[in-house]
């Protein structure tokens, strides 16, 4: 793979640029800036932007709406994107459902979809964890059980991210209670306005609603919202586990919190100079910025060798597992450089540091993800 950046590649850094220039709303780009919760009309405002422009789902194969872009060309995009404080996608529907839908789902579910995902009428959460299975997922209980030309749904899924404004939900439910846990469970798409559907809200650490519970109390779905085959949807699931592990990386969001870790260290004074002359700081500054400038690299060789596989594959675990310790270092040491102002635990560094630790557990923990580098790499 080449990694050097082309005449060609330098003209697309400065059209995304530009477009990110003239098109974010000032008002989205200032509560990123600020640190200040998005709301959904934010969101979705932004995502009509890309999706007018025609670059919402670049990974998307082209006749479905996505982009031919090289994997340098989607790397320069994301960084772009971070640069210009532009919100990052949101993944459920773009990047986790959708690949299960091109790749598993039936032609109708592709033509009903995948539309009203680029058009944002559509926003999707994620219906995989339950109360007592994280972790070990193919022990869920939500039960989903045939009753004419519907499955009948009851159960508990927790810790869905934003479903609070979703009102698409693709759910892990048990269809065979019989069978081997992994081969009873099944992959459903259900609209979240079907009575028998209620979202609770979960409060998090630092202060937020991103979490909620969400409850099925006999919600009646449509047969033909079941994907691939009853009984495959533990395939399914993994496989779009694989595509949300790569992207919690959140290699092109580092870099961007980096910059403003080496603001804040060059603001703060500390015996005479500032804390980003400090030796020590700095090297531990350095020390940051190297390892995320290496898994950059990695994770663009990933994505090269996905985009001939089409699966991420293995490298999705070490990229998820350093990913997400490079943001949790990141958010540590500007704890440690707002010195006095970190205290105050509504501030920008505080919150950060506070929300940023969920990262080691969603998408499947770090342990877990070790688990499985040393089941597939050792043999175990
Ligand atoms: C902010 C946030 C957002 C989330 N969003 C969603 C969402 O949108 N949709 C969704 O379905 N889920 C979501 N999750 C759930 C997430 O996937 C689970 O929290 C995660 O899989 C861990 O499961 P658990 O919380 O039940 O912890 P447990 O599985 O009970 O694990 C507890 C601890 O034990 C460790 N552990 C467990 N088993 C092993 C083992 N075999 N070996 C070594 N260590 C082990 C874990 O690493 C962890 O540290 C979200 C979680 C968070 C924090």
């Amino acid at each position: 793979m080449d990694l050097s950046f082309s005449p060609e590649d330098l003209r697309f850094r400065e059209e995304i640029r530009a477009f990110v220039a003239a098109e974010l709303p000032p008002a989205i780009k200032h509560k990123m800036q600020a640190g200040i919760e998005l709301e959904r009309d934010d969101y979705v405002a932004w995502q009509k932007i890309l999706s007018a422009r025609g670059w919402l789902a670049p990974n998307w194969p082209v006749e479905y709406g996505g982009t031919d872009w090289t994997i340098v060309q989607k790397h320069i995009f994301d960084e772009e994107l971070a640069v210009g404080f532009a919100p990052r996608s949101l993944p459920f529907g773009v990047s986790m459902v959708a690949p299960v839908i091109i790749n598993f789902g039936s032609e109708e579910q592709k033509q009903r979809y995948l539309p009203r995902i680029l058009s944002s009428e559509d926003w999707w959460c994620q219906g995989y964890s339950e109360p007592g299975s994280g972790s070990d997922l193919a022990s869920l209980s939500t039960r989903a059980e045939r009753d004419g030309d519907s499955y009948v749904i009851n159960g508990a899924k927790t810790w869905i991210t934003l479903a609070q404004y979703a009102n698409m939900i693709f759910v892990l439910a048990r269809t065979d209670p019989t069978a081997k846990k992994q081969k009873g469970i099944s992959f459903i798409l259900v609209d979240m306005t079907t009575p028998g559907v209620t979202v609770r809200p979960i409060e998090t650490i630092d202060g937020g609603h991103e979490i909620n519970e969400v409850i099925f109390e006999n919600v009646r779905v449509p047969l033909e919202n079941l994907v691939g085959t009853e009984g495959g949807g533990w395939t399914y699931a993994k496989f779009l586990l694989e595509h949300e592990r790569n992207g919690t990386a959140g290699v092109a969001g580092s870099f961007q919190m980096l910059d403003r870790l080496k603001e804040i260290a060059s603001e703060q004074r500390y015996n005479g100079s500032t804390l980003m002359q400090s030796g020590d700081f700095a090297k531990r500054i350095a020390e940051v910025e190297v390892r995320l400038t290496a898994l950059s690299f990695t994770q663009m060789r990933a994505l090269a060798a996905e985009s001939a596989t089409k699966s991420p594959g293995l490298e999705s675990s070490y990229i998820k597992i350093t990913g997400t310790e490079i943001q949790q270092a990141i958010t540590e040491l500007m704890m440690e450089a707002g010195g006095y102002e970190s205290f105050d635990d509504r501030s920008r560094n505080a919150l950060l540091y506070f929300n940023f630790r969920k990262t080691s557990i969603y998408a499947g923990s770090n342990e877990i993800q070790r688990n499985i580098l040393a089941k597939r790499m050792l043999g175990l």
